[in-house]
């Protein structure tokens, strides 16, 4: 069975009291989601947001984890690091990673692998810029995304395994993609998933769409048969929005 899923990423907002009001908020409020509901958040938040949540069913992301394991990394937060907060994903792959933290397909390749063996599922993201979308070529970006950095994954390992499909020209920018251009996209990516691991496992692959996601367009964004919920960035930051987003999935 397919997971339908809502995850927020607070990015760099937020100080840790801001933080805890807007979770404290978010439990009194989400206590039966008809989907899973993730919470990403700063490093800083991890341990207290994730005490608060204990016995609510939201869970609570890290946004980044290091490439290497431990030692001499200053200020690097390892996979081990953010498991012992109490957190249970790990978000992987935002654009924002790899476009200003020059996270390549094989460094994420490595941070994927330090999660998963750290008990961490991962929400791993991927999507084309924009002239790569106007130039047509969204499909093999994609696909050498997946390529790069997780089709080496057992099966075991894939079902830790979320994907959110990100296009980095609608993230942040009020330009959503269209119903259609999500489900295709969307398709497209199960495809590839079956090719590598089967109908079943890309059946029960959870696949999100991030991009400009808010209240008034979840509904018919998740209304796609391949749309499986959304990673949402600036409408996570606020709980009616954020609850709204939650309703309509
Ligand atoms: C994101 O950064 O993952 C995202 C989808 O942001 P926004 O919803 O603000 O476009």
């Amino acid at each position: 069975m397919r997971t339908r899923m809502v995850a927020g990423n607070w990015k760099m907002n937020m100080n840790l009291q801001e933080g805890v009001a807007l979770a404290t908020e978010l439990k009194q409020r989400v206590t039966n989601p008809g989907c899973e509901v993730v919470i990403g958040t700063p490093f800083i938040h991890l341990t207290e947001v994730s005490r608060l949540l204990e016995g609510s069913p939201i869970r609570v992301a890290a946004e980044n984890c290091a490439d290497q394991v431990k030692g001499a990394y200053t200020g690097e937060v390892s996979a081990a690091m953010v498991r012992s907060t109490g957190a249970t994903y790990c978000i992987l792959g935002h654009s924002e990673r790899r476009a200003y933290y020059h996270e390549t397909a094989e460094i994420l390749k490595k941070k994927v692998d330090l999660a998963l063996a750290e008990g961490l599922r991962v929400i791993f993201c991927i999507g084309e810029v924009k002239e790569e979308r106007e130039s047509n070529r969204q499909n093999e970006v994609v696909a050498a995304q997946l390529e790069g950095s997780l089709f080496h994954l057992s099966e075991e390992q894939w079902k830790q395994i979320t994907l959110a499909y990100e296009p980095v020209w609608a993230i942040g920018t009020g330009l959503t993609a269209t119903p259609e251009q999500a489900q295709d996209m969307h398709a497209y990516i199960r495809s590839l998933v079956a090719k590598h691991y089967g109908e079943q496992v890309a059946e029960d692959t959870t696949i999100l769409y991030g991009g400009s996601c808010n209240e008034k367009n979840a509904a018919e964004l998740f209304a796609n048969r391949d749309v499986d919920g959304g990673l949402i960035g600036g409408a996570s930051l606020v709980a009616d929005k954020f609850c709204a987003i939650i309703a309509a999935r």
